[in-house]
């Protein structure tokens, strides 16, 4: 059975590196066995996390992974202060739909599953960097710091260094770890983040794409947390986990509009769930392709471009078991133009759609179900990408 779709599992699946709907879950799950977390990993959409310290104690099981670089290429963008918002990155030019616009390695990573000190084994990190880079972690942004400690204390630098850490951190795999200058990135809800990163593990690298053509001033914006959620909702969660009252172009909308924006994206969220019935037989495959269809138009009326690679790509494992390749070619060529897009041309994901359209026979689903024709999509892409 495919590793299919909840909504909630697109996200969760493209924050811990993209992977997709052909990776089998066990390759995509944490470590197992560990009796203690220290790191919750609680997925936002494609990416940003919150970690959450659920316990201290005990012992460190593994710090062999961490590492210290620093990407040094060539960005277009700067970071800026920004009136009422503190920092942010603004785009130095034009930046076209599916550049990357950064590639960045950790400054540290921290496996996500952890059982001793967290504010101790940070500052232990911490102290193996440079002056410059461990200038650039207490440059970062945070909240919840724990009140009544007092500065140049032990506890409080534990504090101050773990309350940075929860308010920056983001799943590499299967650490979190701390990108100073993606970092940088403030957030937009639905139609209003037009940037998306991913944690590429062959590169050990965060790429950050453009999800729709930028301009020159315009401020690159990513998202920390599932929008695909009313307005309220996702203004108390970002309240909460971040400190922040989104004032982003969605949320700032006139009730009225917002209402349409909020239904919009509610209904989204429940035909997601209505696609993935596909994979226990509660819907045929010109069902799943329909409400594929109308998530993929009610996300244009909305403005809501991301996820659409795994969209499609979902798709086109339901033409595949039923024996359409006229349509799972269509539809992989469409996942290849949108994966292209948000996870880059070069990503894993990208490549096993180019697979899939040179041989739809050979999809690892094909045939698994009765023969069923289907449509295709509704857009249909211009061009191979
Ligand atoms: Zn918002």
């Amino acid at each position: 059975m495919p590793p299919f779709a909840s909504a909630s599992e697109i996200v969760r699946k493209r924050k811990h590196g993209g992977t997709a709907l052909l990776t089998p879950p066990s390759q995509t799950s944490k470590p197992a066995g560990k009796k203690y977390k220290l790191w919750d990993v609680v997925l936002l959409p494609k990416a940003l996390i919150v970690v959450t310290l659920l316990a201290c104690g005990i012992y460190l099981y593994s710090i062999s992974s961490i590492h210290h670089s620093y990407s040094t290429n060539s960005v277009p963008f700067r970071i800026v202060e920004l009136l009422g918002k503190g920092k942010g990155v603004i785009a130095t030019r034009d930046i076209r739909q599916g550049e990357i616009i950064l590639r960045e390695k950790p400054l540290f990573v921290v496996p996500s599953s952890i059982t001793s000190s967290p504010g101790a084994l940070l500052l232990d990190l911490l102290s193996g960097l440079t002056d410059k880079q461990e200038a650039s972690y207490y440059d970062l942004s945070y909240v919840n710091l724990p009140q009544g400690l007092h500065p140049g204390t032990r506890a409080y630098d534990e504090a101050l260094t773990l309350a940075i850490f929860q308010t920056n951190a983001v799943s590499a795999g299967q650490n979190v770890g701390i990108f100073p200058r993606m970092a940088r990135l403030n957030h937009g809800c639905s139609s209003a983040f037009n940037a998306v990163y991913t944690w590429r593990e062959r590169e050990g690298a965060i790429v950050v794409h453009a999800l729709k053509p930028i301009k020159e001033g315009e401020e690159l914006l990513t998202t920390y947390t599932d929008t695909k959620r009313p307005r309220d909702a996702r203004r108390q969660f970002l309240q909460q986990h971040y400190g922040f009252h989104c004032g982003c172009a969605v949320c700032s909308l006139p009730t009225d509009l917002s209402e349409v924006s909020d239904k919009r994206l509610s209904a989204i969220s429940e035909l997601y769930q209505r696609f993935s019935a596909w994979q226990y037989g509660q819907v045929s495959g010109r069902e799943a392709e329909a409400v594929a269809n109308e998530i993929w138009a009610i996300g244009e009326e909305e403005g809501y471009w991301s996820e659409r690679g795994r969209l499609a790509a979902d798709v086109a494992w339901v033409a595949a078991a039923h024996s359409d390749a006229a349509a799972e070619t269509a539809w992989a060529r469409l996942a290849l133009r949108w994966y292209s897009y948000e996870l880059g041309a070069d990503s894993e994901q990208a490549e096993e759609m180019r697979k899939i359209v040179a041989r739809p026979e050979a999809h690892p689903a094909w045939s698994s179900r009765h023969s069923e024709s289907l449509e295709g999509p509704w857009q249909r892409p211009a061009g191979d990408v």
